[in-house]
This record gives C-alpha cells, sequence and structure tokens, in this order.
C-alpha cells in the first residue's frame, strides 16, 4: 500500500521514496513506491505528471494509477542514457506544479460551484469531469428538469464568485468512527471505509478524495461557460482559477476588437451588430430589387437575338460573364415571364460552369433533361433546373430543345 503523500499535504511538489514493485505491459513499465506525492486519476480530476529520478538517473511520470490494493503506479519512461529505477531504490519524485495546481483551482472551485448549484436550484450534483480546456459537471434538477433560466445560472456564478471573495478555510480530514452519521455532508459519500470529508468554509462539506487549495480565495474566479440538457441532467460547462482569468482575457480581447470595428464600446457592439445586420438584410432586399429591375431591362435584348423555335417560340442561350453572375435567376425570370421561351443561361462559378435552364410555362420540354444534354449535374423542376458543369455544352442542349428532345 502506498503511503499518500497528497492527502497529507496538496502543496507538496518534491519528495523522497522507495520503489515497491516494478511492473510491464503494454503501455510500458509501471512502478509502485513506497509513498508518493503524485495523484492517481481520480473523482473526476486527472492524474499528475512528472518526474521521478534514481541513481540510474531521470525518467519521466506519464501517467498514475491506484490499484485495489492501494498501491499508486507511475508509468515511467527512462530519459535518452538513463534506466529506470529498480525495486528497492530510492527515488526523489517531482510532480508538474503548473498542471497540478490547475486541476485544484478546477476541483476545490468545482465544490464550491457545486454548493451554489444545490443551494439555489436544488440540484444534486454528480459526474466531475476536469477537461484540458473545459471541466463540466452534471446536475439532476427537481422535477427532472435539464435545463435552468439564465438569470438563475448568472445568481449561481454570482454567489460562487461572492463566496471566492469572501474566503474561507478549505479543511480535508477523516472523521473519527461515529462522528460521519451526524455531519452535514451535501450528499451521501459514496465510499463505505476511510471516509474523507472536505470542508469549505461553513457552508460546504462533501465526502471528496481528492487535492484541494488551501482557501477558497486560491480559486480565484468561477465561470459558467453553458449549461445543456445531456442525458435527462443539465451539464454545466464551467471554468476556474487561471484558466477563466485567460478565458477573460480572451473574450475581453475579441469583443474588443469587434466594438473596435463597430466603432462602440464594448457594451454597445451587440446593438450595434443587431443594427448593422438590419441594414444589411435591407441593403440585400433593395440589391435583390434592382437586380430585379436590371433584369427586366435586360431580357428584351435578348429575346431580339433569340433562335426561332419550330412552334414558333424562341429560344435564348446565353453565357453571362463573371460581373452578371448574380444577375442569371432574375434574368431567367424575366426572360420566361413571356410565353414560348426556352432560356439556357450559363454563368462562371467557383464550382465550373453554372447553369440555369428555364422555360414558360406554356412550353412542354423538361428542364431536368437539358442539364444532362448539356453535360451538367444538378436537378430542380421541369420548368426550372440548375446544375454545374466542367463546360457546359449549350450547343447540344440547344440542339435537344430544337429536334423536340429533352
Ligand atoms: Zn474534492
Amino acid at each position: 500500500m502506498t503511503r499518500r503523500l497528497y492527502f497529507e499535504d496538496a502543496f507538496l511538489r518534491a519528495f523522497a521514496s522507495s520503489v515497491t514493485a516494478r511492473r510491464e505491459d503494454a503501455a510500458g513499465a509501471w512502478l509502485g513506491l513506497e509513498a508518493t506525492a503524485f495523484y492517481p486519476e481520480g473523482g473526476g480530476q486527472p492524474w499528475d505528471t512528472g518526474t521521478l529520478s534514481g541513481p540510474g538517473g531521470a525518467c519521466r511520470v506519464t501517467e498514475v494509477r491506484l490499484d485495489g490494493d492501494g498501491v499508486i503506479w507511475h508509468r515511467a519512461e527512462a530519459a535518452p542514457g538513463a534506466r529506470l529505477p529498480e525495486t528497492g531504490e530510492a527515488v526523489e519524485g517531482r510532480i508538474d506544479w503548473e498542471r497540478r495546481f490547475d486541476h485544484m483551482q478546477q476541483h476545490t472551485g468545482e465544490h464550491i460551484l457545486a454548493n451554489c448549484v444545490h443551494r439555489l436550484a436544488g440540484g444534486f450534483i454528480h459526474g466531475l469531469h476536469i477537461g484540458s480546456e473545459v471541466s463540466s459537471i452534471d446536475v439532476t434538477l427537481p422535477g427532472g428538469e435539464t435545463r435552468l433560466p439564465e438569470e438563475t445560472l448568472d445568481e449561481i456564478e454570482a454567489l460562487a464568485n461572492r463566496r471566492l471573495a469572501e474566503d474561507g478555510d478549505v479543511v480535508c480530514r477523516i472523521p473519527k468512527p461515529g462522528e460521519l452519521a451526524a455531519l452535514p455532508l451535501r450528499k451521501d459519500p459514496t465510499v463505505k471505509e476511510s471516509v474523507r470529508v472536505c470542508a469549505v468554509g461553513d457552508y460546504e462539506m462533501v465526502a471528496c478524495g481528492g487535492t484541494h487549495l488551501r482557501s477558497a480565495a486560491q480559486v480565484g474566479l468561477i465561470k459558467i461557460l453553458s449549461a445543456q440538457p445531456a442525458r435527462g441532467k443539465m451539464r454545466v460547462f464551467f471554468l476556474c482559477g487561471l484558466r477563466a482569468a485567460r478565458y477573460f482575457q480572451a473574450c475581453h480581447r475579441s469583443l474588443s476588437r469587434v466594438g473596435a470595428m463597430l466603432n462602440a464600446g464594448v457594451e454597445q457592439a451587440p446593438e450595434r451588430l443587431a443594427a448593422l445586420q438590419a441594414q444589411m438584410g435591407e441593403a440585400r432586399r433593395g440589391l435583390a430589387a434592382l437586380r430585379g429591375r436590371l433584369a427586366e431591362a435586360l431580357a428584351p435584348g435578348l429575346t431580339e437575338t433569340a433562335g426561332p423555335l419550330p412552334d414558333g417560340g424562341l429560344l435564348v442561350s446565353h453565357r453571362l460573364d463573371g460581373e452578371e453572375s448574380d444577375l442569371m435567376e432574375h434574368l431567367a425570370q424575366a426572360l420566361i415571364a413571356r410565353p414560348g421561351i426556352v432560356a439556357l443561361l450559363t454563368a462562371p462559378s467557383a464550382d465550373g460552369e453554372a447553369c440555369l435552364f428555364a422555360r414558360s410555362q406554356n412550353r412542354g420540354e423538361d428542364m431536368r433533361e437539358l442539364l444532362k444534354q448539356a453535360g451538367a449535374r444538378g436537378g430542380g423542376r421541369p420548368d426550372w433546373a440548375r446544375g454545374v458543369a466542367s463546360a457546359a455544352d449549350l450547343d447540344a442542349a440547344a440542339a435537344a430543345v430544337l429536334s423536340g428532345g429533352g
């Protein structure tokens, strides 16, 4: 059984120990230690990483696991030129402090956030997950609800941050036999023996086997990012500590840029953007109207140069240049507004040659068939079809109309 130094002092970064066992599996070599400050994965908190140095040199600890017998195993990789320590050899361990401190900020912050969710929304919290970027908890809400109003989430976040500002000691201990039942735990422990209790100030207490900060204020900041339904519960995504501060910095920088682009302060940016969107919508509608009028003005010129069809109709076959390509739809509509017209239009597009084939309502040709004749992929209705070709063969499509095919 490995002595868990992280329970005795969660701020212990370096320690002396010895190797008590060694084994290998597909993942690599694992070292069991007499005592360790390396936290193994557990309770949603990822394992620590770091180094172990022995008489044979240094090795990197990349994964840490606790087995059923209470032995903590360290997956170790020897540095170039070094060898892994043997059973019985002394080692010096050093954990990657940035990673551990970050995990402790997320973990301790979660205790306080969970307390506020429980207090303000009656939620029962389970399933903490500390991700490499974002952490989450799952919450069972009263009445099977899976959402909370934005205002409630804001209140929860505000209370959680107030708890941090007001500070409060974080105290973890194993209660004396018989004492546990009387403690005001937020939820029942999931383990039966050696239950470790973690309290924050005088308002929060829960059973927990993780590593924690010394006080609430060390969490610094709690930010709820979102809350959404997940498998009948509400999943809350959040950031704590320096992660939250970095997020705030990045958000503020982006929003400041948006504000500068809109010639407005950060607070006015959404309002300005909404106004800009309304203006764009208006401009788009105006542009469409103008294109329609332009197409109506161009259509008579195209019908004058159109070829006659055997039944007295007209065949308009026309390739628009790049600048006119936005007009294609309007032009087709303007052309087929009068009876007897078959319009074969193409224009250059990013994917190749865009084709729009349309006909007046009083005609019977199938435009989808004509698309095929022109070598285009696409579809639509019998009187209106569009597609794309690598090089549209308008002559072949025109010939199909003239021969009564299509
Ligand atoms: Zn905890």
